[in-house]
């Protein structure tokens, strides 16, 4: 029977782009440029080369998000994945990250499932918790922050890179796992995997699809919430110290008079 492996993609506003909190403190998405968060491409560059190895799977990518979140789902297609599943609805303003491993999990059970594949944190939420949520809901093993990973006789190995120690860990299947950024570099789309990806399959679900109600989701179900926010403040010009042989000196005097935290 086929391997299915579905990968976890987040859509997050550009890094490199200006980004704010909306008037309800939840975070701009409407008004700012996204794409594929980079560190779930290499969810999807791993679970390609688990496809590519294996003699018969096939890899679907997930996202919860708003309408422009099909950018992520068409990146990571023009990739090589095989199908896309987008899970769109208005009540989702709001959700943190038990609710997104709330709708993920439901999707997951909708979908079908023997790997899931995440990131290792989403580059603009960055709490690094939805795969072990995810595994918990789904109660299936959870292996995360793995450098390497292979899929063999039905079970799923790899190697996490501690400060002290690279453990080789272990999971039957079904399982979830996350991959860091040191997994591998993610291929780049090429003109061929572009074209193709136009016509792959995007399945779009709401909440409904999925049995959950608004409540379990939003504002009104986020367990965290933002209650304050401010602009970082402006850079201040810097101090240039001449040294006109005593810049020791002086830059032992500039900094007595700096407050360190
Ligand atoms: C439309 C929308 C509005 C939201 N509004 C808020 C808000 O107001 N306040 C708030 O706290 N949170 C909000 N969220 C949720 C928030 O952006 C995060 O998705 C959620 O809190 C997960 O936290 P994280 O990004 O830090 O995930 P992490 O745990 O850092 O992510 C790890 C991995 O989980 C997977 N993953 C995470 N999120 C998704 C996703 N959405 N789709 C697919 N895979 C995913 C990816 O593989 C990722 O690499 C909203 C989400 C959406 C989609």
């Amino acid at each position: 029977m086929s391997l299915r492996i579905v990968v976890t993609v987040k859509y997050v506003p550009d890094a490199t782009g200006d980004r704010h909190f909306a008037e309800d403190l939840t975070v701009d998405r409407d008004d700012v440029d996204g794409l594929l968060s980079e560190l779930d491409e290499y969810a999807v560059e791993q679970a390609l080369q688990i496809k590519e190895e294996a003699d018969d799977a096939e890899v679907t990518v997930l996202t919860v998000g708003p309408e422009d979140a099909t950018d992520a789902l068409r990146k990571a297609l023009s990739m090589g994945a095989d199908k896309a599943v987008h899970v769109e609805d208005d009540d989702l303003h709001g959700t943190d990250a038990l609710g997104t491993s709330l709708v993920l999990a439901k999707a997951l059970e909708h979908i079908g499932y023997d790997l899931v594949v995440s990131g290792m944190a989403s580059t603009d939420g960055g709490m690094g918790v939805v795969p072990a949520m995810l595994a918990e809901r789904l109660g299936v093993p959870q292996v995360t922050l793995l450098s390497e990973l292979k899929v063999e006789d039905g079970k799923v190995t790899g190697r996490r890179d501690g400060d002290a120690a690279s453990e080789q860990l272990e999971a039957a299947l079904p399982a979830v796992v996350s991959v860091t950024d040191q997994s591998g570099e993610a291929r780049y789309p090429s003109f061929k995997g572009i074209m193709a990806a136009k016509k792959k399959p995007v399945e779009t679900l709401d909440l409904s699809d999925l049995g959950i109600e608004a409540d379990e989701v939003g504002l009104d179900g986020a367990w965290t919430k933002v209650e304050e926010a401010a602009e970082r403040p402006a850079r201040t010009a810097g101090t240039i110290v001449k040294d006109e042989g005593n810049g020791g000196k002086q830059l032992a005097e500039f900094l007595a008079g700096q407050k360190f935290i």
